[in-house]
């Protein structure tokens, strides 16, 4: 059996602090498709430029881009399931990952909708930083590196803040979000999908939190 999860939240929720454990604990392949447009303007392709510039002001990359990006993904990945973080972000990219994933078989099992208040956001992006090796998401005074500089997980040094982790981006990516993401909440309540949880807890108890929803995590 797969399970197909989407974290659904707003910039800053813990999307992907909560995908990674996830994928720790499960046999399930984390598709972000903020990681694989930072990946994209990495390239040095006229795409990957015009993704730059458009996630540098906080606004949404356009529909056709990131499902051509989920859609590949999907195609070339053999998982036991995944978790959709950042994905979809418009009820175009939701109706488009629909058709994606009942081509395959398969559909979402279930929607875990991250609920924070907005004054909590500020905070938690403007102190957000990733490793640039292994991805794990530190923040300054909530869950700083043990040694300053260097990452727990796999000692990398390279640890990075993002451009879009700042209070005027953040400003755009929250009127996005109010704008384009938030309808897909109805959406799925709609579908009978919508499962709401606290992200305003600490990390451990909103994993335990999305643990109780998908029920014992299946024996790899
Ligand atoms: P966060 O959720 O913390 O804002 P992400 O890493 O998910 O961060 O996304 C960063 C940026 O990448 C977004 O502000 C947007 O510009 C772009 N992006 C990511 N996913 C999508 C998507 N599904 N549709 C359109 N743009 C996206
Ligand atoms: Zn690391």
């Amino acid at each position: 059996m797969t399970t197909n999860i989407i974290l659904l939240g707003p910039p800053g929720a813990g999307k992907g602090t909560q995908a990674r454990r996830l994928v720790e604990e499960r046999d399930l392949v984390q598709l972000s498709t903020g990681d694989m447009l930072r990946e994209a303007r990495t390239s040095g392709t006229e795409m990957g430029k015009v993704v730059a510039e458009v996630m540098d002001k906080g606004q949404l990359v356009t529909d056709e881009i990131v499902i051509g990006l989920i859609r590949e993904k999907l195609e070339d990945t053999k998982a036991a399931g995944f978790i959709f973080d950042g994905f979809p972000r418009t009820l175009r990219q939701a109706d488009a990952l629909e058709d994606l994933l009942s081509g395959m078989g398969q559909k979402i099992d279930a929607v875990i909708e991250m609920q924070v208040d907005d004054g909590a956001l500020v905070d938690r992006v403007s102190g957000r930083y990733t490793c640039g090796n292994c991805g794990e998401v530190y923040h300054d005074t909530t869950r700083p590196s043990a040694k300053e500089g260097v990452c727990d997980v796999c000692g990398s040094t390279d640890l990075r803040r993002r451009a879009d982790d700042n209070a005027e981006s953040l400003k755009t990516r929250l009127l996005e979000y109010y704008k384009k993401t938030s309808p897909l909440i109805g959406y799925y309540y709609a579908k009978q999908k919508l499962r709401p949880v606290d992200a305003l807890a600490e990390i451990g108890k909103v994993g335990h939190e999305i643990a109780g929803i998908l029920g014992q995590p299946v024996e790899a």
